[in-house]
């Protein structure tokens, strides 16, 4: 058996990431950055203020309260068309540029408004920069924001916004394509002839690939064929960035996806010291134009392919698409289990599905098995918000300290 790292390292060290290249930031949100981006303006661009209120000369409230004349109105968008003398104010809106030589604002609740305006009652004494932005105290020219394998978030769509920077280099999303593999499979809801099973795997794994980010391609159900099997593996090299298929990787004589991936590319068939998901066919395929785009054969049993996915596609896809080398896995976070999680030894990782709550209060993680943890028991991975990592061993007892992969947002309590 082969260890859960070396097969992850194998896979990483053979997907590389998509050629970067300009895309507009209208259409970035989610894709990886593939240079760094660099400032050019200083954000905010002027000295504003942070208050409604009224901008003077710090100096001219030492000896508050003070009476002032207000001289002017400022508001966001609105540049005062003089400077502020000594001795005077000009009523200031948040936002707005604060006049040439005022140097601080009164926030409007410490004053009070006489002659309908025309003047101001300064209360307190305030220091030079009072509830003053000055320009560039954000971001400044030259600085570096972001680097290649940044993802671009919304507050980094904001941030190139704030700048109007309108193009940026980034890495493609990648396209996945999807396979399932089997004779026992049907799709939709017609009635089950004997031996028939639903194909379950395709759509989960179809929208495993959207959550992750990436754009599925639906390359539909095959037989146990290996003419089939070829074929849609071929449609997909010659469409997709990289194909995900499920079945067929087992040792058994009509498990063909590993046969045809040996066949047609450079394959590596495992047998990872995991449960669930022990077989693993990675493989490199042909692409277009001289490429060779990975092929994830991840095994038929619903939960077995569903982890596999989490372990070994998603980082292999992540990857592809530009994520740093520190961004490829799910987080895995400390948790107490409130119920014992037994196992028997036998060489392998476990990975048991839980419920995960996290505490309000702010107190650890708690878990509790989902329920059977057969890798055909797809229930109880549907109740799951996350795997404990169960090392090889007898389990663990309640109370105990464990360690948990997150597969989506636990619950709160
Ligand atoms: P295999 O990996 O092809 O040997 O399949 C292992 C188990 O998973 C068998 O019980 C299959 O019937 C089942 N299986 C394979 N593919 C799917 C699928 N797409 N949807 C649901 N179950 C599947
Ligand atoms: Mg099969």
């Amino acid at each position: 058996m082969v260890p859960l790292d070396d097969a992850i390292a194998h896979i990483l060290d053979r997907c590389a990431p998509l050629a970067p290249r300009r895309v507009p930031v209208a259409v970035a949100s989610g894709l990886v950055l593939g240079a760094e981006v660099i400032s050019t303006e200083a954000v905010p661009p002027f000295a504003n203020t942070a208050m409604d209120g009224y901008a003077v000369r710090a100096a001219d409230t030492d000896a508050a309260p003070v009476t002032l004349p207000v001289v002017a109105e400022v508001a966001a968008g609105h540049p005062a068309d003089r400077a502020l003398g000594p001795g005077e104010a000009m009523r200031i809106f948040t936002g707005a540029p604060v006049p040439g030589g005022a140097d601080a604002v009164v926030m409007v609740e410490q004053t009070e408004r006489l002659d309908e305006g025309r003047s101001v009652r300064i209360a307190v004494t305030v220091p030079p920069g009072n509830h003053l932005r000055a320009a560039g105290e954000d971001l400044k020219p030259g600085e570096r924001l972001f680097g290649a394998g940044d993802e671009v978030t919304p507050a980094r769509l904001g941030v190139l916004a704030s700048l109007g920077v309108d193009e940026v280099v980034a890495h493609p999303r990648p396209r996945v394509g999807v396979i399932s593999t089997g004779d026992e499979l049907v799709t939709g809801s017609a009635p089950l002839r004997p031996g028939q099973i639903r194909d379950s795997n395709r759509p989960t794994l179809l929208a495993l690939v959207a959550q992750a980010g990436f754009d599925p391609v639906d390359l539909g159900h095959v037989p146990d064929d290996e003419t089939a099997i070829t074929s849609a593996i071929e449609r997909g090299a010659a469409t997709c960035d990289a194909v995900v298929s499920s079945g067929g990787v087992s040792m058994g004589d009509i498990d063909l996806v590993r046969v045809v991936l040996d066949r047609i590319g450079d394959m590596r068939w495992m047998q990872v010291a995991i449960r669930p998901a022990k077989p693993l066919a990675f493989g490199l395929v042909p692409g277009p134009e001289g490429t060779r785009l990975p092929v994830f054969g991840l095994p038929g049993n619903p939960v077995s392919s569903m982890v596999s996915f989490a372990l070994f596609a998603r980082p292999g896809l992540r990857r592809l698409a530009g994520h740093a080398a520190g961004r490829l896995h799910l987080p895995r976070l400390p948790a107490v289990t409130d119920e014992p999680l037994p196992r028997r030894r036998d060489g392998k990782v476990q990975f048991v599905r839980v419920t995960v709550t996290a505490d309000a209060g702010g107190g650890p993680l708690r878990v509790r098995s989902s329920g059977g943890q057969g890798s055909h028991q797809l229930g109880a991975m549907a109740r799951a918000d996350g795997l404990v990592v169960l090392p090889d061993g007898d389990g663990v007892a309640a109370g105990e300290l464990v360690t948990v992969m997150l597969l989506g947002e636990p619950a709160t309590a």
